[in-house]
């Protein structure tokens, strides 16, 4: 990989328009934009020199003066179960994780959107570290190439999730610069938008703004009262009240066919009863919409607990009852803590936490 330096352009960094800019710039061809886009999506070229389509000067010319900034360091923390974590270091030293889950005929990534987390759900061990930045649109892409340089035999990334650190509606030109990427057909990666979820803790007043990403939208509900709601989403929950969220779900221009997901993390005693159940079918009444269920992941210091196997079908059963489309989602990587609301961490006690307890979120 080419290092990055100051006075380097990080051509990873350019948006489409800002690389035709550029390439203007030198007096080159337009077309050479998309060659060179190609390239560093499609090929996952690290060097200049094997843009072979380009001519030999002008290799010579990015080699002198470009960069192509990757993570500089990745450790992999592999699951009993075939997940993959990957902890990402950043050009300024920071850290950021993915998770590659595979289940059945999926593989799917859940990609990190921010450096720690604004908000404070308190079934996340992310949101136990702050916000420390923003990721910007390459560094997110950087997780999917990365997964992809990771894949074996005829592996082959199927879905998208921006579920992992951070609240991806609080850096949403990042995250919209990266779905960009993500879906250009002619020079970006070529996902289908049906295949990317994009996950929000509940900024409501942002969630109209996904609607021009033609991608899935997913809320992290986790309660059916305002009360605790605050309690165990409380950043979140003093930003937009239940009510408005919901307005908000309301409200969103969903495409015809598709339909909005509710994640629902299941915490013992506090969120699975009985009465939990009844009022979210009646808080969901007439929306479009399927509800993922998620068993609490533990995490060291957290004050939930996983529900029993009992209560958790219970609560499902219940949901279905009233004609409420509840799916189980299975926690994969919990050993590795790539599990939903275990990114975060990837030591404890100063010890690498490889292969035995490690876990994203909702
Ligand atoms: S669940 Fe999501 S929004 Fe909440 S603290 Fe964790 S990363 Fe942030």
């Amino acid at each position: 990989m080419i290092q990055p330096s100051a006075s380097r352009v990080n051509l990873l960094a350019l948006p489409q328009p800002a690389m035709a800019t550029f390439v203007a710039s030198l007096g080159w061809p337009a077309y050479r934009a998309s060659q060179i886009l190609r390239w560093l999506y499609q090929e996952r070229v690290r060097t200049f020199a094997e843009m072979s389509n380009l001519p030999q000067k002008d290799r010579e010319h990015l080699t002198a003066s470009c960069s192509i900034e990757r993570a500089s360091d990745v450790q992999i923390f592999s699951s009993q179960d075939g997940t993959k974590k990957f902890v990402l270091t950043l050009a300024d030293g920071n850290q950021v994780e993915c998770v590659l889950i595979p289940d059945e005929d999926r593989l799917t990534l859940c990609l990190s959107t921010q450096v720690g987390c604004t908000l404070d759900c308190g079934f996340c061990l992310t949101g136990t570290l702050g916000l420390k930045r923003n990721l910007r649109a390459h560094e997110i892409i950087d997780q999917v190439l990365l997964a992809q340089d990771h894949l074996v035999d005829d592996q082959r990334l199927t879905n998208l999730v921006f579920m992992g650190m951070g609240e991806p509606l609080a850096n949403l030109d990042a995250v919209a610069d990266a779905v960009t990427r993500l879906t250009d057909q002619d020079w970006g990666l070529g996902f289908s938008g049906r295949r990317i979820t994009i996950s929000t803790a509940g900024l409501a007043s942002r969630i109209k703004d996904v609607a021009p990403l033609k991608v899935n939208l997913a809320i992290s509900l986790n309660a059916t009262t305002d009360e605790l709601r605050n309690q165990i989403m409380p950043a979140a929950n003093r930003l937009h009240s239940l009510q408005a969220l919901l307005a908000a779900c309301r409200a969103y221009p969903l495409a015809e066919r598709d339909r909005l997901t509710f994640e629902y993390v299941l915490l013992a005693d506090v969120n699975d009863r009985p009465e939990d159940a009844t009022r979210l079918i009646k808080l969901l009444r007439g929306l479009r919409c399927k509800v993922n269920l998620i068993a609490f992941n533990p995490f060291p210091g957290s004050p939930y607990r996983r529900p029993s196997d009992a209560a958790i079908d219970a609560f499902q059963n219940t949901l279905r009852k009233g004609h409420v489309d509840a799916y189980l989602r299975r926690s994969r990587g919990r050993d590795v803590l790539g599990a939903c609301g275990q990114l975060g961490r990837i030591e404890l006690n100063n010890a690498p936490v490889a292969l035995t307890q490690i876990q994203t979120r909702c």
